[in-house]
């Protein structure tokens, strides 16, 4: 297989968001929030990937108390909590107050199994660090009062797309199209690595250990196994996420974006490096698979992002061109 760097093995932190996944998420019967993390808990271990840091925000605990067993068993299966908030909105839709209250909150839900992680780590909701700098640092400064630190994504593969498809056509038993998002998720995610790790090279003139993320989801549950191996035999190195955090890009802070980009993005952005991504008909394809009425996919992010935004009290935008 291709490696990922032409100049060698390339060193990356698994990350695990959403452990929790958000309100709104349809999932296919069979699969529950609590049978993703432990089936993702069993492939960490036949990966021999220890010590992942999982960043889950709250708010389904308020619903579903019970839910943290799910957390729980996670910590003591040996892998890490960061905070990530409760209600997971961006920070350009609410004040900066309002996001650091909603800090607040999940540690006061899930403070005690944080406290068991090596490092007080903290992930803004969907990478995003606001529209403005004067807000990202009123949350830094409250981060850094509070013992945390923020760790950054610089590398995703926007793996959420898959959610609608995937339920649609397993609910369908449409076993092809199963198939075909199985496979265009597996390369997608090799394919955005490639990607995140040419534009490292062009930023900083090197390989950086790379802070990677995948969401607890259904198709997640299926194909993690698949994408850990495909990364291997392509020359990563599983690292921890202590480790990856003492490159100096990932305590740096590029310039803000309101745009739906990561950390990397944003460097990029900043230094104009272009980026490659996957083919617009290739992401079309995906979100238009087995299509079922009233569960479009586009339309289903909304909502989930929407009821988002209503929880925290705040003032909804997205930008999806
Ligand atoms: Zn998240």
């Amino acid at each position: 297989m291709n490696s990922i760097s032409p100049a060698g093995s390339v060193d990356l932190a698994v990350t695990v968001d959403d452990l929790l996944i958000w309100d709104g998420v349809p999932l296919p019967t069979g699969y529950t929030r609590g049978s993703i993390v432990e089936s993702m808990v069993k492939t960490l271990a036949e990966h021999q990937i220890r010590g992942v840091y999982g960043f889950a925000h709250t708010s389904p605990l308020e619903d579903d108390p019970g839910l943290r067993d799910t957390l729980e068993h996670w910590v003591d299966q040996g892998h890490h909590l960061g905070n990530h908030t409760h209600c997971h909105a961006s920070l350009n839709w609410v004040s900066g107050k309002c996001y650091c209250d909603d800090i607040r909150r999940a540690e006061d839900a899930i403070g005690d199994l944080i406290e068991r992680a090596p490092e007080r780590y903290f992930r803004y909701t969907m990478d995003m660090s606001g529209e403005s700098e004067a807000k990202r640092g009123e949350v830094e400064d409250f981060l850094r009062v509070n013992g945390y630190v923020n760790a950054p994504i610089t590398a995703w593969f926007g793996d959420f797309a898959w959610i609608a498809p995937y339920y649609r056509a397993t609910m369908n038993k449409d076993m092809a199209t199963v198939e075909m998002l199985r496979q265009s998720y597996l390369q997608a995610a090799l394919f955005q690595l490639r990607s995140h790790a040419a534009a490292a090279r062009q930023i900083f003139g090197r390989d950086i250990p790379y802070i990677w993320l995948i969401h607890a989801t259904p198709i997640a549950q299926d194909m993690l196994g698949a994408i850990l191996a495909a990364f291997s035999q392509s020359g990563v190195r599983f690292t921890s996420l202590e480790h990856a955090m003492k490159d100096p890009a990932h305590l740096g802070m590029p310039r803000i974006s309101p745009k739906f980009v990561n950390h990397l993005q944003r460097y990029a952005l900043m230094q104009q490096v272009e980026m490659a991504s996957p083919p617009q008909e290739l992401i079309q394809t995906i979100l238009d698979a087995a299509p079922v009425p009233g569960m479009e996919s586009i339309p289903l992010y909304e909502r989930v992002l929407r009821k988002m935004n209503d929880r925290a009290g705040g003032t909804y935008s997205w930008d999806w061109s």
